[in-house]
Parts: C-alpha cells; sequence; structure tokens
C-alpha cells in the first residue's frame, strides 16, 4: 500500500520528489537534531492522487488522522482542546521552491473556545490569541475559501486608522482586535455564505485540501511555464506545530542566510521582524529590521541561530536560506533551503567555498548556471553625478530603464508592444507576477531584500529596487512623488540594482566588471568575481571534450570571438560580403548577365572584394579552422522589393518619366518572384544554377588563404555548402568546386595543411542520408535553424505569433527554435551524427545553429558526440561553460 504521510522523524534531504524541498529539509534537520517544531508531511504522490481524483484519497486521510494524533502525544495537546490547544500550521512545499506560489494556513486549530486556551496557555497573553485568530480566519478565507484578501485588508486598515493615524496592526489592542475578529467573521460569512468552521479538523481537512488544490492555481501554473518546471510532479503539504514570533518583544520572525545571496560574500546576511509572524517579512508589510540587529535585541538567540547557520552550511556544503521563529526567546528552524542567489552571489560563493575547500572543482564548477553567465556581462548605470530621486535596498543586480507603470497588467501590455517597462508598486504579491516577468526592472516603496518582488526579481535576473520609502504612491492619479519630483506613469526612468538608486529620466550604461576585465582594465581584475570567473571557467576548458567556435562574419567579429576564448568560427555566413553599394551593384550585373562575359565581369568585380573579407578574417583566426558558408539566400534579396518597385514604376508612368530602366529590374524580379522563397533557389541549389557564382567565393577563400599564409598565418580552411539534401548535390559541387581551390593555391604555390568541404546538416532528408552524405563530405556542422524549420514545418521567422501559446499549453516543452527538441530535431541529428561517423569515420561534426549557444542544447550537442559548438560571439563563454559542465555532468552519471 503507498505510504502517503511520512512524519520528520521518517525522511530525509534525497527525498524531495516525494516530501517536497521543504518536507524533505524539515526531515534532515530533525534528524540533525535542529530545534525544528514536529510535524509530518504529506507526499507529492497524495498530492497526485487527489488531484486526480478529485478529492482525498481515503487512506490518505486515515494515516494523516493517525500522525496527527502522535502529533498530538508528542505536543501533550489536542487540537482545538479548549483548555490547551495545540495549533498548526498547513505549508505547501514542492519539489522545486516556487516562492509564494502556493498557500499556507497559520494559526490551525483556533475558535472562540480554544483561542480562550490559547490566552491561558500564554501566561494570560490574551491580546496575543485574538491577534493569532484573526490572522487565522483572514487566511482560511482567503486561502481556503477564496474570500477576496481585500475585503479583509480593508478592515484591518479600517481598525489601524480608527486607533490613531499612522497605527501599525501592532498597535491594536484586546478590544479592538475582539472587534475585528467579529467582523472578519461577518466577512467571511458574505462572502461563503457559511459561518466560519468550528470544528478543528475539518478546519484541517479544508486546509490540506486547498493547499493541494493550489498546485494548479494560476500562480502556480504561471511560475512553472516560466521557470519550466514540470505539472507532474504535485506538492506536498506539511502540517507542523506552531510556534508563535508574534508573542511580544522577545519574539519576532525573520529570513537569514548563510552568505550574501545579492554579492556572495561570506556573512550572514538576513531580515528580522520583531514581534511577528512568518508571513509579514516575506510580505513586505512592515520594514524589517538587518539581522545583525538581532544581536542587539536577542545575543543568545543570534548566537545560537549563527551555529545553525553554520552546522547547516558544513551539512549542506552550500549557502543555506532559513526561515527561524523565536518564540520567547526560543529559537525555531521552520524552513532551510539551498538559497537563490544572484548570478554574481553564485559565482563568488562557488569560488569561495572551492577555496575554503568546503567544495571540490567539479562541484564548484556545477554550482553556476551557465543560462545567468549573460547576467554578469551586463552594464551598469553610470550615474556621473546625477542625483537619485530616491533609494531603496539593492534587491536585484543590473540596470533597467523603462516606462514606468503602476499594474501587473499594464506592464504586461506595454511590454506587449514593444515597450520596455518598470513596474512601480508598494509592494508585490505572486498575483503580480506575470507584470513583474515582463518589466525591465521593478521598483517598490516597501519590503525588504526577501520581500516577495526581490526573491522573484533576484530569481528571474531582472534588476529590482525595493523598499525605497521615500516614493509615495498616487495610484489613481497614476503619479508617484519622492524627495518632490512627481514622475507619472509612461514617465521614463533609470534604476540601479546594484546601488538601489532611482533616477529620473535615461541614464547612461557602463560596461560591466567582467567585460572591464576582459578588456584589461587592472582594477577590474582586482575584483573577486574575476579570479572567480577565471577559476572556473579554466575548469571548465579543462574538462570540456567540445571544442567552443563562434559565428562570425567580419574580421571584427572574429577577434571579438577569439578574445572570448573562441577557438575557430563555425559559420562564416557570406552574404554579407553581397552587400554595400558597390557589392549590390556587382551582384546585380550578375543576376541580370545575359551572357557568361557579363557573368564573369560582375565576378571580377566581386572576387577582390571577397578576398580582402576573407584576409582579415584568416588573420584574426590564424591557427584555427574557420568554416566559411558559400551564398545561401535566394537571390531576390539583393534586388529592391516587388511591391514597392512596381508602385515606382506605375507612379512614374502617370507622371509621364521614363521608367524603362526600372521596368527592366520589375521584370527580373518578377521572374525570380518565388512564392516560398526559404524553399526556392537558394543555397547549393543556387551553386548548381550559378557554378560561376561558388566558383568565385572559392577562389576568394583560397586566395586570401594563400596570402595569409605567405605572410606567416596559418589559415585553417573549411568550405561548407548549404542546404544540401541529397549526396549527388554535393558530390557534383565538391567535383566542381575542388579542383577550383587546389589550382588556386597551385598557382600560389602554397600548401594548406587544413582544406575541407563539407555541408551543413539544415534539412531533414540530409539528416536521414547522413550515411550516403558523409562519405563525400569531410565534416557535417548541424543548421538546426533550418533543420527545426524544417523538421516542425514552423517559419523560424513566424513562429513569434503563436510559440507562446505552444509554450504555455505545453505543446512542447521549449521554443524548439532556442533549445534543441531531442525526440525529433535531436533523433535527426543523433542519427546523421551515427551513421555519418560510421560511413566516415575521419567526419567531423559540429553545430552552427542558434542553439549552439543554449546550454541544455550544448548538453545535448555533448551527449551526442558533436566535436563542437558554434555560437554567437557573445555566447562563447556561455558555451564553454555549458560544455565544461557537460561533461562534468556526464562523467558524474557514469561513475553513479
Ligand atoms: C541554420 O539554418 O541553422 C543556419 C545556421 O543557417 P542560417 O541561420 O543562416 O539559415
Ligand atoms: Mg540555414
Amino acid at each position: 500500500m503507498t505510504k502517503y504521510v511520512y512524519d520528520f522523524s521518517e525522511g530525509n534531504k534525497e527525498m524531495k520528489d516525494l516530501l517536497g524541498g521543504k518536507g524533505a529539509n524539515l526531515a534532515e534537520m530533525t534528524n540533525m537534531g535542529l530545534p525544528v517544531p514536529p510535524g509530518f508531511t504529506i507526499t507529492t504522490e497524495a498530492c497526485l492522487a487527489f488531484l486526480a481524483k478529485g478529492g482525498a484519497p481515503p487512506e490518505m486521510l486515515e494515516e494523516a488522522g493517525e500522525h496527527l494524533r502522535r502529533l498530538e502525544e508528542a505536543m501533550g495537546k489536542a487540537l482545538g482542546d479548549p483548555s490547551d490547544p495545540l495549533l498548526v500550521s498547513v505549508r505547501s512545499g514542492a519539489k522545486f521552491s516556487m516562492p509564494g506560489m502556493m498557500d499556507t494556513v497559520l494559526n490551525l486549530g483556533l475558535n472562540d473556545a480554544s483561542v480562550k486556551g490559547l490566552a491561558e496557555q500564554t501566561g494570560g497573553d490574551m491580546r496575543f490569541a485574538l491577534d493569532a485568530y484573526r490572522r487565522f480566519i483572514q487566511m482560511f478565507g482567503k486561502i481556503v475559501m477564496d474570500v477576496p484578501a481585500d475585503a479583509f485588508e480593508h478592515a484591518l486598515d479600517e481598525a489601524k486608522h480608527a486607533k490613531f493615524e499612522g497605527a501599525q496592526d501592532t498597535d491594536l489592542d484586546q478590544d479592538d482586535l475582539a472587534t475585528l475578529i467579529e467582523r472578519f467573521r461577518a466577512i467571511y460569512a458574505e462572502h461563503t455564505g457559511e459561518d466560519f468552521p468550528k470544528d478543528p479538523k475539518e478546519q484541517l481537512r479544508l486546509s490540506i485540501a486547498a493547499v493541494l488544490e493550489s498546485w494548479n492555481g494560476k500562480r502556480a501554473r504561471d511560475y512553472r511555464r516560466q521557470n519550466k518546471i514540470s505539472d507532474d510532479l504535485g506538492t506536498a503539504v506539511n502540517v507542523v506545530a506552531m510556534v508563535f514570533g508574534n508573542r511580544g518583544d522577545d519574539s519576532g520572525t525573520g529570513v537569514a542566510f548563510t552568505r550574501d545571496p545579492a554579492n556572495g560574500d561570506r556573512v550572514p546576511y538576513g531580515d528580522y521582524l520583531p514581534n511577528a509572524q512568518g508571513e509579514d517579512v516575506v510580505a513586505g508589510i512592515r520594514n524589517t529590521l538587518p539581522l545583525a540587529k538581532l544581536e542587539e535585541l536577542d545575543p543568545v538567540s543570534y548566537g545560537e541561530l549563527l551555529q545553525v547557520m553554520h552546522t547547516l552550511e558544513m551539512h549542506y556544503r552550500d549557502m543555506c536560506d532559513i526561515e527561524f521563529t523565536i518564540e520567547k526567546g526560543r529559537l525555531w528552524i521552520l524552513q532551510t533551503r539551498i538559497g537563490k542567489r544572484t548570478a554574481l552571489a553564485e559565482w563568488v560563493m562557488a569560488f569561495d567555498m572551492l577555496e575554503e575547500g568546503l567544495v571540490d572543482e567539479d562541484t564548484a564548477l556545477l554550482r553556476v548556471d551557465a543560462n545567468r553567465l549573460e547576467e554578469l556581462f551586463k552594464r551598469r548605470v553610470k550615474a556621473d553625478g546625477a542625483s537619485p530621486i530616491a533609494k531603496g535596498l539593492n534587491a536585484s543586480p543590473g540596470a533597467a530603464i523603462g516606462e514606468v507603470v503602476f499594474t501587473a497588467d499594464e506592464a504586461e501590455a506595454r511590454a506587449k508592444g514593444g515597450a520596455r517597462v518598470v513596474l512601480v508598486r508598494r509592494e508585490t504579491t505572486p498575483d503580480d507576477y506575470h507584470g513583474m516577468i515582463a518589466a525591465q526592472g521593478i521598483l517598490t516603496s516597501a519590503g525588504g531584500t526577501n520581500s516577495h518582488a526581490a526573491v522573484v526579481a533576484r530569481g528571474e535576473g531582472i534588476p529590482a529596487v525595493c523598499g525605497a520609502d521615500a516614493i509615495r504612491l498616487d495610484l489613481a492619479g497614476k503619479r508617484f512623488e519622492a524627495n518632490g519630483t512627481t514622475v507619472a506613469e509612461g514617465d521614463v526612468i533609470t534604476i540601479d540594482g546594484f546601488t538601489g538608486d532611482v533616477y529620473v529620466g535615461e541614464l547612461p550604461l557602463e560596461e560591466s566588471v567582467l567585460e572591464k576585465a576582459r578588456a584589461g582594465d587592472a582594477s577590474a581584475r582586482e575584483e573577486k568575481i574575476w579570479g572567480a570567473f577565471e577559476r572556473l571557467m579554466a575548469h571548465a576548458d579543462a574538462r570540456r571534450r567540445m571544442r567552443v567556435r563562434a559565428n562570425a562574419d567580419t574580421p571584427d567579429q572574429s577577434t571579438n570571438a577569439r578574445e572570448r576564448g573562441a577557438e575557430g568560427i563555425g559559420l562564416c555566413r557570406t552574404e554579407h560580403m553581397f552587400l554595400g553599394e558597390e557589392r549590390v551593384e556587382a551582384v546585380r550585373q550578375m543576376i541580370f548577365a545575359e551572357t557568361p562575359e557579363q557573368e564573369q565581369a560582375a565576378y571580377d568585380v566581386l572576387l577582390p572584394l571577397q578576398r580582402g573579407d576573407f584576409v582579415g578574417i584568416f588573420r584574426a583566426m590564424s591557427g584555427l579552422p574557420v568554416t566559411v558558408r558559400l551564398l545561401d539566400p535566394p537571390l531576390h534579396e539583393f534586388l529592391p522589393n516587388q511591391v514597392e518597385l512596381a508602385v515606382e514604376v506605375a507612379l512614374g508612368k502617370e507622371r509621364g518619366e521614363d521608367v524603362s530602366e526600372q521596368e527592366r529590374v520589375l521584370r527580373k524580379v518578377n521572374e525570380l518572384h518565388e512564392a516560398n522563397p526559404m524553399l526556392g533557389l537558394r543555397g547549393v541549389r543556387l551553386g548548381i544554377v550559378k557554378p560561376g557564382l561558388y566558383a568565385m567565393q572559392v577562389r576568394a577563400i583560397c586566395e586570401a588563404a594563400a596570402q595569409v599564409k605567405k605572410e606567416g598565418g596559418d589559415p585553417k580552411v573549411e568550405i561548407m555548402i548549404p542546404l544540401v539534401a541529397t549526396r549527388p548535390e554535393l558530390e557534383q559541387m565538391r567535383a566542381e568546386l575542388e579542383p577550383v581551390a587546389r589550382q588556386v593555391l597551385a598557382d600560389a604555390g602554397v600548401e594548406l595543411e587544413h582544406l575541407e568541404f563539407g555541408t551543413m546538416i539544415e534539412v531533414p532528408r540530409a539528416a536521414v542520408t547522413a550515411g550516403e552524405i558523409a562519405e563525400v563530405a569531410d565534416f557535417f556542422s548541424f543548421g538546426t535553424n533550418d533543420l527545426t524549420q524544417m523538421g516542425f514545418g514552423f517559419s523560424r521567422d513566424d513562429i513569434g505569433k503563436f510559440v507562446g501559446m505552444y509554450e504555455e499549453r505545453k505543446l512542447v516543452p521549449a521554443n524548439p527554435f532556442v533549445t534543441v527538441d531531442r525526440p525529433g530535431i535531436g533523433r535527426m541529428m543523433a542519427i546523421a551524427c551515427a551513421e555519418g561517423k560510421a560511413a566516415n569515420p575521419n567526419l567531423h561534426l559540429g553545430i552552427c545553429g542558434e542553439h549552439g549557444g543554449d546550454p541544455a542544447s550544448v548538453t545535448f550537442c555533448h551527449e551526442v558526440g558533436l566535436d563542437y559548438v558554434s555560437c554567437s560571439p557573445f555566447r562563447v563563454e556561455t558555451a564553454r561553460l555549458a560544455a565544461g559542465q557537460a561533461a562534468v555532468g556526464s562523467a558524474e552519471s557514469a561513475s553513479k
């Protein structure tokens, strides 16, 4: 029989699949002997069974009842006992942390009778008991019964106002709370048509069901989609004995990180809120104190907390994030997990922990996320004396410039229209998630570094400034005021998530430390992040099997790529060499040529220009392979637009002008017009139809290589023929072009050690007949842009219209133009690799589609046995890192 419920003493940290992250870590800490309140976990399997059946499996209820009985025994109290009640919290906790996306109910077990028992038990503290009760009604109403949160908030605000201007919730006394509870109960009844349930078992049953159901709530689904978390995991539910941080000034609650999650510094970090319950910290309801303040308030608990933090970090060998509560001077640990951190902190911590001997090099390498590396190269605000209008906490690094918006919906709508926006709120709630991820940056006037806004922003890599309390929001007037400056919706502001500064207008941005250090800046090279970057990248380079090349079309791009560690060019697209006034003229001459002589004359103009380009590229990449792709796009791209030209001709005629030249061009344009140019006369087909074209390009390439070789350089040339679908296409082209190359080199008296002919595999037919094609190719380079386009039948230029919906409905696990679709396109690649290698063991294999810079795709390329990946110059570091991680990851799994 399936076991649906586990006591904390029965689990451990490896059981995240079943117990969720929170449950598994609570179990681990319980078994480590840390002060965790007792409790039990209802498994994710129970959640899936619940959701499938639309109700709780009877065995689950039975088991939960049994565990509750044991919990009551352990605590020496019974749930809802009017004289000495046990209270519990019911907390969600999936395998992956989904901050604030699912539901939690606190103080469960209170009713009109047990609230008195609670007061007695707590030394007659009726105010405390009533406060717990009103919180419970509020949470239960909102979470379990969908009573609008505003209704309760509004009543609470009214109560505070009635007390005195500027009153906090802690200013409400016993009588105020008793009145408020009456009001809350009335609100509950109004919205649900029922009385607030008195029976604690009923409260528990309903709460567990609500938490399980929250797995499928909109917020949770949105979050999973954005973070690529499967819908099939389910959440666990933790039922935990309550401890109280709101029992006076010797109580409180907080969040602590064993190191600074923003910059990685090895110092404890966090927020503390005296006399409050856990949810208050995350919700940013009152501004929190920095954790260090706890040392003054309660040195004993602070010391204990530091000890626990140390124990946890040594145990998990990573930075831990801890939720704790102090109840009357006694410390309780309510949760721990591996802490989320910024991209910067991730590198600094991995490096420090490696230096400290806490982790080995491979582990340190796997600790950094290749998807976020680009963030570290992000620019910063260059303030140059500009004065900020407000300052908040530097909650998430990066600089953001955008139009001010005040609601998540507005942020989403404007961003969809192409605008850059900064979402400005008092604080955010999980309901704002869709707007937050659409914004360039987030600015809040309340809340600490662990408020919802800060946590989400850091996780998503969105710059954020939180708790900028000089900001006075006027939501009705759609504006805010800060230190005398008024900013209206639509005005542009700049926020600096590194410093917490907020500026009006668009400020200039400056290069990141890494970018400066890479360029040789001495002081940037002193910074720890540079040391971390160098050390871990060196390890990635040492571990990776695949080489990393860049897609670069010019000498400048090639130099940039080489500086970033590119080990060659995997794709030099030659089409730009046909652009520019002089060149387009010659290209048109080639297209219009009526005799071989006219065509040749055009090639004679183009040849020296192209040769010059190749010389620059071969010099920049001396000693490294350069794959040059012969012309790929359809010829009409070099001619004027058909419609515009037709209009020009018609208008000219109307005006009685001589339009004979335009008419001649139009005739040619019409002649070349294709209904479906992506599948038309392009790629190798061009080479076949216009043999002089590819011959000219091969001549230019080889003349350039000969020149660079004579200068003392070392060009390594790979000539690539695009869009091949059949072996004879490549065979015939090669038979025509290879002699041209050999002749040019012989004439120049130069020998190249490395001169290869190969093809792109970008047409499905080529992939599945790769064994035949490999016999006449020296290399394959997967053109996964076209392979994906033709494999799915998705136009790569138009997919933007529906790919979002496809992802949302999980029709594809990810945008297949970003991450290789393993079962389909990936399978074709695997077939082509295996059959190509079998037919030609010397064949070398690479990828030059956009996927070459996507970490998940790089991992796939490693697995399928490619020799290299090629990506845009700015992603070379990402690809190097991902390739190193793929090698370490596969070594790890092989040794398991
Ligand atoms: C490809 O199709 O993957 C490719 C690299 O070529 P292009 O993007 O130029 O079509
Ligand atoms: Mg292509």
